[in-house]
């Protein structure tokens, strides 16, 4: 039995699962803000970055990525306190330009799983916002708990580790088959793959789907509606 099939099985069975979404691309349509934000941090300190390389890059932490990018094209390390600067800068300008609305359909499925599933729902991002968990409930409320959200604070290594999700599913106390990994990113994808989970893209940007194959997602829709057909199947 292939992993798709394992998974429908549980989930026809009604066992106790638990859904790890992530945030940014796959909750909310923040994506293209975040784009435009980091393109011009990175322009401003001399690194030619563009839209695409932040949809390949992301799920790392800001400062993974900061580092990562100084370090190839500056041929440089960065301060903590250059680091930290440039964050916020670049969450200033986020905040400036956002106007981030939940994914088309997301809502639906949120509901589905937390009605009909009456599974776990965790939030597991890279994201090191300070205020996450009263942005998250301004958009959906009373969704997630404080209690199942796993950000930058939380782990060592942000993804493609695995580290993210296996801290998700420690805290779920759950077996990892009942588990599924809700991803936009082809980096989650891996961290998920990683933590051997399944994993499940939601294409909601500008990658071509082979991205998101190679990292080794489970199953690949193009929409939460097409994702919501897969789980009330
Ligand atoms: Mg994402």
């Amino acid at each position: 039995m292939n992993n798709t099939n394992k998974f429908l099985k549980t989930l026809q069975e009604r066992r106790q699962m638990a859904f790890f979404f992530d945030m940014d691309g796959t909750l909310i349509n923040s994506m293209p803000y975040h784009s435009r934000a980091w393109t011009a941090i990175m322009q401003s300190i001399g690194i030619d970055f563009d839209i695409k390389d932040c949809y390949l890059e992301e799920g790392r932490t800001g400062h993974e990525l900061l580092k990562n990018f100084v370090k190839k094209y500056l041929k440089k390390d960065l301060t903590e306190a250059e680091l930290q600067q440039l964050y916020r800068e670049k969450s200033k300008l986020f905040d400036h330009i956002q106007k981030v609305q939940p994914i088309e359909h997301v809502c639906d499925v949120l509901q589905f799983i937390r009605n009909e599933l009456q599974a776990q729902l965790w939030v597991v991002t890279g994201s090191g916002l300070e205020d996450l968990w009263e942005r998250l409930n301004g958009y959906f409320p009373d969704v997630f708990g404080k209690d199942k959200i796993i950000c930058a604070y939380d782990i060592k290594q942000g993804k493609p580790a695995p580290d993210p999700y296996l801290t998700a599913w420690e805290r779920s106390g759950l077996p990892k088959e009942n588990c599924c990994v809700v991803e936009n990113a082809p980096l989650g994808v891996l961290s998920g793959k990683r933590a051997e989970l399944f994993t499940v893209a939601v294409n909601t940007g500008i990658l071509e789907n082979h991205y998101f194959e190679e990292a080794g997602a489970d199953v690949i829709f193009p929409s939460m509606e097409e994702f919501l057909a897969f789980l009330q199947q």
